[in-house]
């Protein structure tokens, strides 16, 4: 059966020209998928997406069969814990590096496949409420005169259905580039071109905050950090201005916690994997800022709080017979797109309810309810007198 399956896919893709293509053996493509590493999925655009990396090709990576195209996956970018001596001896070949704001939405790559505009996400979906917002935002003209790019960057705002976020004083949805790549090989584009190319076709670029020494970046970066003061801004990224060496993350102890407050609200789902690196991140930092007992006191309280507050609210609230859901909304100018969006979470095993539309301005708002079954089961089976197992 499986077998049958996996040879009716074989037939969709041209496995040769992919090996040629992408440089790796046909045999690694077929044995993926069987396995289902390399995933047939049905959608506005029918692709297949690499779920996991192999032989050194990104996940998220998107093949599509008809038009044939491929857009490489948008790659990992390592963190670093200590500034110093972490920039200066991963930028060690470079004078200097550019340094920009990290975005807190999600990543999405938009390309040209065939005649039409794909918005991508992070695993290599064509997200149709993205693909739908990607036109509005950018339009085609970019991909006109540069059919083989991919402009890859942050969706963010409040009208976002995955990291709904209203730090930025954004009105719904805007698109922030942080990088053009070649869509086959994934090849960036240097950081000053690519923000003079940016601007010509009167997009949006993520901040930059300025070109630093490579030797004294660290300070740079952590005066930029501090200036975020108490607001939610996530951190910075740190780039070889050629984009040869691989960029690397550094955030904010704000966010730290922002993230650790959504953590612990669900935490039977999210908590355990949010909170070792995290506690990481806040040691690391505090040593490298040689904080005083004061600071290091309101480190402490802010990250436990961080934790156990958002957690006790939802026990409560279960306990007074709530539910454990996050709302999250969308605006679309056509039903469709909502329909499609619906079909796709589904797609994807997300548990969401989708409210009544409602009419505004220009289109429709339209709230969706994400169920957190996990965290709901276990509290209530705990307040119902089950021991943690
Ligand atoms: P990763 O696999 O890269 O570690 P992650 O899911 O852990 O991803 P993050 O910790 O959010 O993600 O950090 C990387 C992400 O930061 C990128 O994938 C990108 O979406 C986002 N980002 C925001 N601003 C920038 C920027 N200026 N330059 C590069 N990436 C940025
Ligand atoms: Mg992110």
């Amino acid at each position: 059966m499986r077998r049958d399956v996996s040879s009716e896919l074989l037939e969709k893709l041209d496995v040769e020209k992919v090996s040629e293509l992408l440089d790796i053996p046909e045999h690694r493509i077929t044995g993926a998928i069987q396995r289902k590493t390399l995933q047939y999925v049905r959608g506005k655009q029918d692709l297949f997406r690499f779920d996991k990396t192999i032989s050194g090709i990104e996940a998220g990576t998107c093949i599509f069969p008809e038009p044939f195209d491929i857009v490489r996956g948008f790659p990992k970018i390592p963190r670093a814990l200590m500034l110093y001596p972490g920039v200066a001896s991963h930028f060690s070949s470079c004078e200097n590096v550019a340094v920009e704001e990290k975005m807190n939405g999600y990543n999405v790559r938009v390309a040209l496949v065939g005649d039409e505009l794909a918005g991508l996400t992070r695993g290599g979906f064509v997200c149709p409420y993205t693909t739908d917002k990607a036109s509005e935002l950018i339009g085609q003209d970019f991909f006109f005169e540069h059919p083989n790019l991919v402009l890859c960057g942050e969706m963010v705002g409040p009208d976002s259905p995955y990291v709904p976020k209203s730090i930025y004083d954004i009105e719904s949805l805007e698109f922030f580039i942080f990088d053009i790549r070649e869509k086959l090989t994934g090849k960036p584009m240097p950081v000053m071109k690519r923000r003079e190319l940016v601007d010509e076709y009167g997009l949006r670029s993520v901040k930059l905050f300025g070109e630093y020494d490579v030797e004294k970046a660290h300070i740079e970066i952590e005066g930029v950090i501090k200036g975020f003061g108490r607001s939610l801004n996530e951190g910075v990224v740190i780039k070889d201005p050629e984009m040869v060496i691989t960029p690397v993350k550094y955030t904010s102890s704000m966010s730290n916690c922002a993230d650790l407050r959504y953590a612990f609200e669900f935490y039977n789902d999210y908590g355990r994997d949010f909170f070792f690196p995290r506690v990481c991140r806040e040691a690391f930092q505090a040593v490298e800022w040689n904080e005083t007992e004061e600071e290091l006191e309101e480190r402490c309280r802010m990250f436990g709080e961080s934790i156990l507050l958002p957690m006790i609210e939802t026990i409560r609230n279960k306990k007074n017979g709530g539910n454990v859901t996050e709302t999250v909304q969308i605006r679309v100018k056509d039903l469709k797109t909502a329909q499609e969006f619906e079909e796709h979470l589904r797609l994807l095993g997300v548990n969401a309810v989708f409210e009544e539309p409602e009419m505004t301005g220009n289109g429709y708002l339209v709230r969706i309810q994400k169920k957190y079954h996990s965290t709901s089961d276990k509290t209530e089976s705990i307040l119902n007198g089950d021991l943690w197992a």
